[in-house]
């Protein structure tokens, strides 16, 4: 290493604008994150779209996004697409000092080629026929306009020896690498070859990047000895799997980020479980906010083997994060699936639908029940979404847990009503004795604590408790599960929550 790059920890992390930002390729940023911060050096956000056909800065958006969200920020940005005459530069460079050689090979030659070596027990890999092509041939098809590539001239026999930080020594047999493509034409450079050069350019100290790339390493190790670059040191991280223990993919459900946070998981959460996809601290502590993940990082607690994604530790993990928002701030959250399902719209104080509230403060909004076109304030919702909180996995629970808050007329079958062997008679008398309790129980007074001292008592009179409270809460919610019948009693309030016990009679005698 030179001196200058010696003093510097410098990381990158550089997605190829391909495709969604996956939870793979979230977790190599994070790593990268946390390592960096640990050692106070440098993040550097790098784009890999030299691939123009299948880049897209769709995609580009996304993984940005998606790095915000995380709470993933960098120091310097580049986009290799910005970059081609540098990478020209030093392709010239390796031509000039016969590194590197014109290959004129076709597809099917190549192919051919291959076929031949496994015909005869060597490995599948170019002959190199083009390597000793004459000058005057190289000029003369280069005349022509014969199409052609660049091909790194791989030295034989030599061991490529490196230290993974998250491993152990990596060995590679230079005879077993065949002369690799480092560009298509001179202005089509690739991936190997723009990498090797970026990472010396930006002064990179430390690579930590997906297992996935261990047999590109040896490669760009090589590169870096021909343009005389120091070598950084590697980390790579383990596969991911699913449960079953083959590479996650779309199989074992939602792999992006996007996805993610769709479903409505926190983004505290996904980071917090990210982390422990290949590494661990050692200790029985589960709960890790990114500071604290800071504090405790190390790349030599990187696990070797393949890091499984435990989808039901996410979803503690989630609950964990949910259950730690202030009340404000969870509502806010879980409006956006309200509105989504079609159960409340935000609406003006002119009684206008406000339909582009994506960037309103949705706490100063005021909303209106779609079915019931009844108005409804922030605090109404925040009463309902606190008694959902303790229970709440995943905010896009939230609709089917408290959609009967928003109902005119709830829809449920009989037989719900019914608490253990109670017959239609008991049920009926239950009600009317709901009813008739109730409706004594004055509109001030109708709140959960009160309902609850009146309640219990009766319910113990009753003698099963579920007697009497299990009719209740159905009449209320028309669901086998919800929130307990006094706090619901109370968001409804007297009115409503009488209209439900009437409504309960009509279908207990259907
Ligand atoms: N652009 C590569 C990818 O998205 C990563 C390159 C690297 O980390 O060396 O897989």
């Amino acid at each position: 290493m030179t001196d200058k790059q010696l003093n510097k920890v410098r990381v990158r992390f550089a997605p190829s604008p391909t495709g969604h930002l996956h939870i793979g390729t979230a977790r190599t940023a994070l790593f990268n994150y946390i390592f960096i911060k640990s050692q106070n050096g440098k993040f550097i956000l790098r784009i890999e779209d030299t691939d123009l056909e299948r880049s897209d800065v769709k995609w580009e958006k996304e993984i940005i996004e998606g790095l915000k969200w995380l709470g993933i920020e960098w120091d310097e940005f580049y986009r290799q697409s910005e970059r081609f005459n540098i990478y020209k530069k030093y392709l010239e460079k390796l031509l000039d000092e016969d590194k590197v050689y014109y290959c004129f090979c076709t597809k099917e030659e190549i192919e051919a080629q291959k076929q031949e070596q496994t015909s005869i027990g060597k490995p599948a890999m170019y002959s190199g026929k083009c390597r000793s092509l004459s000058k005057q041939k190289i000029s003369e098809n280069l005349k022509n306009g014969q199409p052609f590539t660049i091909r790194f001239k791989t030295p034989p026999d030599i061991k490529i020896v490196f230290q993974d930080l998250a491993r152990k020594k990596i060995e590679f047999d230079s005879n077993l690498i065949s002369d690799f493509i480092i560009s298509k034409g001179l202005d089509n450079p690739l991936y190997n070859f723009v990498v090797v050069i970026d990472d010396y350019e930006m002064e990179i100290s430390h690579i930590i990047r997906g297992e996935d790339h261990i047999s590109n390493t040896p490669k760009q190790i090589l590169l870096q000895e021909a343009l005389g670059f120091p070598t950084p040191k590697y980390a790579h991280l383990p596969l991911i799997l699913g449960e079953d223990r083959s590479k996650l993919s779309k199989r074992h459900g939602a792999t992006a980020v996007y996805e993610y946070k769709k479903m409505g998981y926190l983004p505290e959460a996904l980071t917090n479980f990210i982390a422990f996809l290949g590494w661990n601290p050692g200790t029985e502590r589960e709960i890790y906010n990114i500071n604290s993940l800071i504090k405790e990082f190390s790349l030599d607690k990187i696990q070797k083997g393949g890091a499984i994604f435990n989808i039901k530790r996410l979803n503690f993990l989630n609950s964990f994060y949910i259950r730690q928002k202030p009340l404000n701030k969870l509502t806010e959250l879980c409006i956006p699936y309200l509105i989504d399902a079609q159960l409340i719209v935000p609406k003006s104080d002119e009684g206008q639908i406000i339909a582009d509230w994506g960037h309103l403060p949705l706490e100063m909004l005021g909303y209106m029940a779609m079915e019931t076109k009844e108005k409804l304030s922030f605090n109404y919702l925040k009463q309902i979404i606190g008694i959902y909180q303790e229970r709440l996995r995943i905010l896009s629970e939230i609709p089917e847990l408290c959609d009967y808050f928003f109902k005119e007329k709830l829809e449920y079958d009989r037989g719900l009503l019914k608490w253990k062997d109670m017959s239609d008679s008991e049920i009926a008398e239950v009600l009317d004795k709901l009813e008739n309790i109730l409706s004594k129980i004055s509109t001030e007074n109708f709140n959960k604590e009160n309902l609850e001292k009146i309640l219990i008592a009766e319910a113990e009179a009753v003698g099963d408790r579920g007697k009497l409270l299990w009719p209740l809460r159905v009449a209320l919610c028309g669901k086998k599960a919800s929130a307990g019948p006094f706090e619901i009693a109370e968001i409804l309030g007297k009115e409503k929550t009488l209209t439900r016990i009437i409504e309960a009679k009509r279908i207990a005698k259907k």
